[in-house]
């Protein structure tokens, strides 16, 4: 079941504070923050966890290196021009 790590907590170096397994598996609108591989992999097999239970594209999305603001800006205006 999901809830299996919930009551696991480490200390979360972009929050500042500690924090539970179940904010780090559900950060990103009910998906995984992208950093839960880095954060937990030293606590149990959380990229055996991902794989469970989410889908091949969610954890793409999720691991998927954030665009830079320019590209991010430029396709917005093509989206624009475009409708
Ligand atoms: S997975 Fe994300 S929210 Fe959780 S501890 Fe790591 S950086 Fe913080």
């Amino acid at each position: 079941m999901i809830e299996e790590h919930d009551s696991k907590e480490i200390y979360c170096r972009i929050l500042g504070h500690h924090l539970g397994f179940k904010y780090c598996r559900s950060a990103a609108n009910g998906l995984p923050c992208r950093k839960l591989p880095d954060c937990w992999f030293e606590v149990f097999p959380v990229q055996a966890f991902m794989e469970k239970h989410f889908s091949k594209e969610e954890i793409d999305s999720v691991l998927a290196p954030p665009k830079p603001k320019l590209s991010s800006l430029l396709e917005a205006i093509k989206r624009a021009q475009e409708s």
